[in-house]
């Protein structure tokens, strides 16, 4: 079994009359990839620098590797923040901005030397340790950060939206190098994101957090598949709910259900959809959008309420898809891609 890097026991954090982190219990693995997902404000920021030191909890403690470290100073815990703007020496050579923190740990200078090039090499920049920071792209100053994270071979690293400064194509690139980058190196990332899909890609595990609580703590599949609350099924993903009579005329029961736009099939409403094991769906198209490889339909369904279906563009053309405006349909889905989502507590 693996041991518990950073536990949290019944933290709070208050700021005046702001309830930042309103008690969280938290146990975060040994090696583990692990994510904080909220919107903004909800609190995820606030633990990662409980856990850093630069905060003090209202109440409650924090344990690394088993030690109590609450009333421990930032750079007596085993752990290092990357910031989202990275935070560079500019006067500094890239080189020197990694060994930096083994200078200030009054490591020998030729041991510093030989780590700074490793980590260097282990984000792909050997050959750029000459280079001062203005000399390089953002995702190569990001690499920069990392290396100068990982240098210290620290028990915790903490990532606080660290691709957000990133465009599109490379942010999705540094997420799957960074990926790859933790199972390497073995260390516990602790990664805050408000971006949902980021948090997929990445994470062994999620906490999804919301007005300073954990709704759920969980792997991507399970997070994503069996959503605990009403507010994980809508922020993690399209939240399609089916509630009150529409869920009563369409799947027969009551409670809130949720169905993920992929499961759904979009067919002619004259379609004979009672294939056994499905439930089925009448209604208007309000919206079709042709996204490329796939297209988006919003349906109005005829038992009430909204849901959204997304389908391959398998032989489908931009022109067959307006057509679909306003049009008839009948939605079918297997029963087992219905999810049950707790009510709200
Ligand atoms: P974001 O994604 O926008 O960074 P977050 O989920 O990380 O949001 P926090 O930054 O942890 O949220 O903030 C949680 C709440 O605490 C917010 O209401 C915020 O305004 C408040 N807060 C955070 N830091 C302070 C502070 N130093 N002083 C006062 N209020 C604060």
């Amino acid at each position: 079994m693996r041991g518990i890097a950073v536990r949290l026991q019944g933290l709070r954090k208050t700021f005046g009359e702001t309830v930042a982190v309103a008690g969280v219990d938290l146990e975060i693995r040994d090696g583990e990839f692990f994510s904080m997902l909220g919107p903004s404000g909800s609190g995820k920021t606030t633990v990662l620098r409980l856990i850093a030191g630069f905060e003090t909890p209202t109440e409650g403690g924090v344990e690394l590797a088993g030690q109590d470290v609450t009333g421990l100073a930032p750079f007596e815990r085993d752990v290092h923040t990357v910031f989202q703007d990275y935070a560079l020496f500019p006067h500094m050579t890239v080189e020197q901005n990694v060994a930096y923190a083994l200078k200030v740990r009054k490591v020998p200078k030729a041991e510093r030397l030989v780590r700074a090039r490793k980590a260097l090499a282990e984000v792909r920049l050997d050959g750029y340790g000459g280079r001062r920071p203005a000399q390089l792209s953002g995702g190569q100053r990001q690499r920069v950060a990392l290396a100068r994270a990982l240098v210290g071979r620290p028990r915790v690293l903490l990532l606080d939206e660290p691709l957000g400064a990133l465009d599109l194509k490379l942010r999705e690139q540094m997420q799957l190098e960074l990926k790859a980058l933790q199972r390497e190196v073995g260390i516990t990332f602790v990664f805050v994101t408000h971006d949902q899909e980021e948090a997929l890609t990445m994470s062994d595990r999620i906490a999804v957090f919301h007005q300073g609580r954990l709704e759920q703590v969980g792997t991507p599949a399970e997070i994503y598949e069996r959503p605990a609350t009403a507010f994980v099924a809508s922020f993690v993903g399209t939240s399609n709910l089916l509630q009150g009579q529409s869920a009563r005329s369409i799947l027969g029961t009551d409670g809130t259900h949720s169905v993920r736009p992929e499961k759904i099939r979009v067919l002619k409403e004259s379609a004979v959809a009672d294939e056994p094991g499905h439930a089925t769906a009448t209604g208007t198209v309000a919206e079709v959008v042709y996204l490329g490889d796939t297209t988006r339909f919003l349906v109005d369904l005829d038992a009430g309420g909204r849901l959204t279906a997304l389908q391959q563009n398998l032989e489908t053309s931009a022109e067959d898809v307006a057509a679909y405006r306003g049009a008839r349909v009948r939605l079918t889905w297997h029963r087992r891609h219905t999810i049950q989502v707790p009510d709200a507590r």
